[in-house]
């Protein structure tokens, strides 16, 4: 009998792994990260990276083969412990692998593919032929075991040779539509939408992205049908019980597929920022044009260097109020309550208080999503503006 998961009890091995999903984030191996996060690493993954990724995931793929074509040798098995090790080197300190369980991934791999499980795959391959009949209870029940351990063996085997195709894979399509997504006006969840489908069906595109992947006969590479288990989870936080949306993945690419697209659905997406070139995830549809990370030819944020013009001897384009698609109601607003002001309606104070009252809803529209869609356009009726403003 297997119980409902708990909350702590996940596996988030680099071959097989548990992410939880929650409205606006993911939390992985105890890290919480926004949702998008992921897709944005891959985005700014440098292609050096990518590539010594693709040389190491294509070494194991070459074992893989191998094995599948030839079976088990004693060899074989040692030179994927090896490259399996030395690909973990390498992912350990890159984004977003290093987020995963880096030392319970060793230790997989050791009990699959280390001296002990060797002599257990011989011990396998002797008595392949079991005289059910004859033998012991115990005996079968320790093949069985060692059976069970072949067939991981050979799962972890086919992950660690998928990631490389995968992150080559993803990384083209996720910097193939933000270069795309920046030239759209709006930023707003139904038009990421509407430029999501239109993207996915565009003809050219899917031709590019099948060209695109570098093993396109052996494996398939981006695809829109993610496969995930999700799997019944419980977290216990001080007493109360609490239902947890938790999905397993086996393979990089379908947790990559399903990161972005439950990103965009929450209105996250990806721009490109002005300065450094660098993408970085926005989780509103504010108009950002620059990262806020420090520039490392500057030592300031990018933001900062663009306001400064002095700083890069070179005009950059100014985040315009205007920008926005709330801007228009509150233009309306503040006109009547300039007018109105003139007309001698409202006082000078009352008017000022109107003034800060719809600066302060437009300024929450631009970050709040839930907001900007169910209560924005009520809360800048004028009548209620002026309630407001004439309360003490
Ligand atoms: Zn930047």
């Amino acid at each position: 009998m297997s119980y409902i998961e708990r909350y702590e009890n996940k596996i988030t091995t680099i071959d097989y792994f548990a992410v939880d999903f929650d409205e606006k984030n993911i939390i992985l191996n105890n890290e919480k990260l926004p949702l998008g996060y992921i897709s944005n690493c891959i985005a700014n993954l440098p292609k050096e990276f990518a590539t010594n990724l693709l040389i190491h995931s294509g070494k194991i793929n070459r074992h893989w083969q191998e094995l599948k074509l030839n079976g088990y040798s004693r060899k074989l098995f040692m030179d994927i412990f090896a490259d399996i090790n030395k690909m973990i080197d390498y992912m350990q300190s890159l984004e977003p692998f290093k987020y995963f369980d880096i030392e319970k991934s060793r230790t997989t791999v050791s009990k699959l593919f280390g001296k002990d499980a060797l002599d257990d795959y011989e011990y396998l391959l002797k008595h392949l032929k079991i005289n059910y009949g004859r033998t012991e209870r115990n005996e079968i029940a320790r093949l069985e075991e060692i059976e069970n351990k072949s067939k991981t063996a050979e799962n972890v085997l086919r992950a660690y040779s998928y990631i490389g195709v995968d992150t080559a894979n993803f990384g083209t399509m996720i910097i193939n539509y933000v270069e795309n997504f920046i030239k759209e006006d709006s930023r707003q969840k139904d038009n990421i939408a509407k430029f999501t489908c239109e993207f996915f069906e565009n003809e050219e595109v899917q031709m590019n992205l099948a060209a695109s992947n570098p093993a396109a006969m052996i494996r398939d590479g981006f695809n829109l049908k993610p496969i995930q288990s999700a799997v019944p989870t419980i977290k216990i936080e001080n007493g109360k019980y609490k239902i947890i949306r938790r999905m397993y993945f086996s393979r990089m690419m379908d947790f990559f597929v399903t990161e972005f697209f439950e990103a965009l659905s929450q209105g996250h997406y990806i721009w490109k920022c002005g300065v450094c070139n660098k993408y970085f995830l926005m989780t509103t549809a504010h108009k950002q044009l620059y990262c806020s990370t420090v520039n490392k030819e500057y030592g300031v944020p990018c933001f900062y260097v663009a306001k400064h013009p002095e700083i890069t001897k070179r005009k950059m384009k100014k985040q315009k109020k205007s920008d926005s698609p709330y801007y228009v109601l509150w233009n309306r607003r503040y006109s009547s309550i300039r007018q109105n002001k003139s007309l001698g309606k409202y006082s000078k104070a009352v008017s000022s208080k109107a003034k800060k009252i719809i600066d302060m809803k437009f300024e929450r529209a631009q970050f709040d999503f839930d907001y900007a869609e169910n209560n924005y356009e009520d809360e800048m009726n004028l009548e209620k503006i002026y309630e407001e403003a004439m309360k003490e």
